[in-house]
C-alpha cells in the first residue's frame, strides 16, 4: 500500500520534518501503509495556505451554484470509487465492508446533498421598523476553518465537515485521526478531481496534541469544528477562545435505549442488539445503556445473552463476519479496565468479559460482546462512555422511572424508545434531553436531518440546513433609502 502525503496548497508533500507514522489493520496488526506525519510547522503552513485562498483567492465569490457543482461532483466521484473506499475503511478500521460500503452510500449522499443546498439560501428581507429603508439578512462563509475528526467513522465524520465548509465558501484544514487517515487522503484526491482550487482544501495528517492543537489554538483560524472524546472537546474549546472562533463540537454519549413492556419483543431486542454491538460499539450513538420495563427484563436479557454469545467475530472482509476489532490495544485496554471497573461496583456479568480464545483472532485487537445486568445509575459503568462492545442493562417501572433514568447522564446525544403506544412514544421523546431520539428503531441518521448533543454530549450541529448555516456567520444589511442629517449634534 503506498505512501500517504499532506496536501497544502495543492500540492502533494512529505511533513518538513519528514517523519512518518505506519498504519496498522486492527484485525491482525499488518502495517498496511505509512503516512507523513505532520507537526505544528506542517500545520502552521497549511493554515497560511487556507488564509491566502480564503483572503485572496475566488472560493467564496465563486457563484453558490458553481461551488455545489463541484461538492457534488465530489459525491459523484465517492459513488464511482465507492467499493475501493470501502475496502480501504475496513482495512483502516477493522469494520465489517458491507458496514463501510453503507458508509460510503452515505458519505456520496452528503456530498451531494450539501452541494444541492449550496445555493438555496439568498438571504432574507426583512421588514425594518424604520421608516424610509431597507433590511436584508445574508449569509457568508465564516472563512478559515480548521476540522479533525476520529477514528470510528473515518470518512463518516469528515464528509459532514467537508461538504458543508466547501458549499458555504470556506477554506479548511482537515486533520483526519492519525490512525485511520486513509479513506480522508483518498477524498481529498477525489476533491482535486472535482475541481476544488489550490490552497482551498488542505490535509494535514499527525497527533492531535500537535498539528490538531495548532489548528485550534491559531488566530489565522476563523472556526474549529472537532468530533471525539469529551476531554479532548474541553482542551479545544479552551483553545479556541484565544481568538473567539466559531465552535462546533461533536462530542460522546451514553445514550439510553428504552424498551417498555409492550414492545414488539423480537423488533426490541434485535434493534437493542444492533443498538450497542454496531461496529463493536464504537459509536458515539451507541445504545449501550439499556433500560427495560421489569415485567419483561428477565426475558429480554436471555435472549440478549444467547444472541450475543452468537455473534461472529472476525475479518471484516468475510461475508460471515459480524463484527469487527475493536481499533487499537490501548482502546481494548481501556475497555477492560471498564469491565473490571463494572464488576468492582458490583454488576453482574451474564457474558462476555474478556478476549476471545478463537486462534484465528489473537493477532487483532478483539473483545467479546459483553452484558451486564444489576446495573444502578450511579456506577461508573453505566454513566461513562465506554465505546466498546459493552452493554449495561437496568429495570424500570413506568414511563417516568424510566424517563428519569435516561436523563440522569452528563450527555444527551441520542436515545430510543420502544413501544407499541405511540402516544407514550411521543410524550417519553418529547422529555428525552437528546440531540436525536428513535422511536422503534435505532441509528438512522441522514444528511437531511441535524445531528448532534444536548449537555455535555456537544455544541452545534452538523448535518441538515443547519449543518450548513454552522459554517455561515449571519450579517444584516441596512439602507437608508432617504439619506438625510440627524441634527443629534447640532
Ligand atoms: P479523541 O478525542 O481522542 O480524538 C479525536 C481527534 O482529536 C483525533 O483526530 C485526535 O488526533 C485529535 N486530538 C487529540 N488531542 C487533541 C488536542 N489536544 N488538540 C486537538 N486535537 C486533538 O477521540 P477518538 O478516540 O478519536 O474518538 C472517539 C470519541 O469520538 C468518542 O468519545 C466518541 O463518542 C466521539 N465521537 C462523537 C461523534 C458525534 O457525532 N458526536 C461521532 C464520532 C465519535
Amino acid at each position: 500500500m503506498a505512501h500517504q502525503q499532506l496536501y497544502i496548497d495543492g500540492v502533494w508533500q512529505e511533513a518538513q520534518s519528514k517523519e512518518t507514522r505506519e498504519i496498522i489493520n486492527p484485525y491482525n496488526q499488518e502495517v498496511i501503509a505509512t503516512a507523513a506525519e505532520a507537526g505544528r510547522e506542517e500545520a502552521k503552513t497549511a493554515i497560511a495556505a487556507a488564509r491566502r485562498a480564503f483572503d485572496e483567492g475566488t472560493w467564496k465569490n465563486t457563484p453558490a451554484n458553481e461551488r455545489g457543482e463541484i461538492v457534488s461532483e465530489i459525491g459523484r466521484l465517492i459513488r464511482r470509487d465507492r467499493e475501493e473506499l470501502a475496502q480501504l475503511e475496513t482495512w483502516d478500521s477493522g469494520k465489517t465492508v458491507e458496514e463501510s460500503r453503507a458508509d460510503m452510500d452515505d458519505i456520496a449522499n452528503v456530498f451531494l446533498y450539501f452541494g444541492g443546498i449550496a445555493d438555496k439560501d439568498g438571504g432574507e428581507v426583512i421588514p425594518s421598523p424604520i421608516p424610509d429603508s431597507e433590511s436584508k439578512v445574508v449569509r457568508e462563509p465564516v472563512g478559515v476553518c480548521g476540522q479533525i475528526t476520529p477514528w470510528n467513522y473515518p470518512l463518516l465524520q469528515a464528509s459532514w465537515k467537508l461538504a458543508p465548509a466547501l458549499a458555504a465558501g470556506n477554506t479548511l484544514i482537515m486533520k483526519p485521526s492519525e490512525i485511520t487517515p486513509l479513506t480522508t487522503v483518498k477524498v481529498f484526491k477525489l476533491m482535486e478531481e472535482a475541481g476544488v482550487p489550490a490552497g482551498v482544501a488542505n490535509l494535514v495528517l499527525g497527533k492531535g496534541a500537535d498539528a490538531g492543537a495548532e489548528l485550534a489554538e491559531n488566530t489565522d483560524v476563523d472556526l474549529i469544528s472537532f468530533t471525539g472524546g469529551i476531554e479532548t472537546g474541553k482542551k479545544i474549546m479552551q483553545a479556541a477562545s484565544v481568538n473567539m472562533k466559531n465552535l462546533a463540537l461533536e462530542l460522546g454519549g451514553k445514550n439510553p435505549n428504552i424498551v417498555f413492556a409492550d414492545a414488539d419483543f423480537e423488533t426490541a431486542v434485535d434493534q437493542a442488539m444492533n443498538a450497542v454491538f454496531f461496529h463493536a460499539g464504537q459509536v458515539c450513538s451507541a445504545g449501550a445503556r439499556l433500560l427495560v420495563e421489569e415485567s419483561i427484563h428477565d426475558a429480554v436479557v436471555e435472549e440478549l445473552v444467547k444472541r450475543a454469545e452468537n455473534m461472529k467475530l472476525g475479518d471484516g472482509f468475510k461475508e460471515d463476519t459480524m463484527s469487527g476489532p475493536l481499533i487499537s490495544a490501548e482502546h481494548r485496554d481501556k475497555v477492560e479496565k471498564y469491565v473490571e471497573i463494572g464488576k468492582e461496583e458490583g454488576a453482574k456479568l451474564v457474558t462476555g468479559g474478556s478476549r476471545p480464545a478463537d486462534a484465528e483472532l489473537q493477532n487483532g485487537f478483539f473483545y467479546l460482546p459483553t452484558i451486564f445486568t444489576e446495573c444502578t445509575s450511579d456506577m461508573r459503568i453505566v454513566q461513562e462512555e465506554v465505546f466498546g462492545p459493552v452493554l449495561t442493562i437496568e429495570k424500570f417501572n413506568g414511563a417516568d422511572e424510566a424517563v428519569e433514568k435516561a436523563n440522569d447522564t452528563i450527555y444527551g446525544l441520542a436515545g430510543a424508545v420502544f413501544t407499541q403506544d405511540i402516544g407514550k412514544a411521543q410524550d417519553t421523546a418529547a422529555r428525552l434531553r437528546m440531540g436525536t431520539v428513535w422511536i422503534n428503531d435505532f441509528h438512522p441518521y441522514f444528511a437531511q436531518a441535524p445531528w448532534g448533543g444536548y449537555k455535555q454530549s456537544g455544541i452545534g450541529r452538523e448535518l441538515g440546513k443547519t449543518g450548513l448555516e454552522e459554517y455561515t456567520e449571519v450579517k444584516h444589511v441596512y439602507r437608508n433609502t432617504n439619506p438625510e442629517p440627524v441634527g443629534w449634534f447640532g
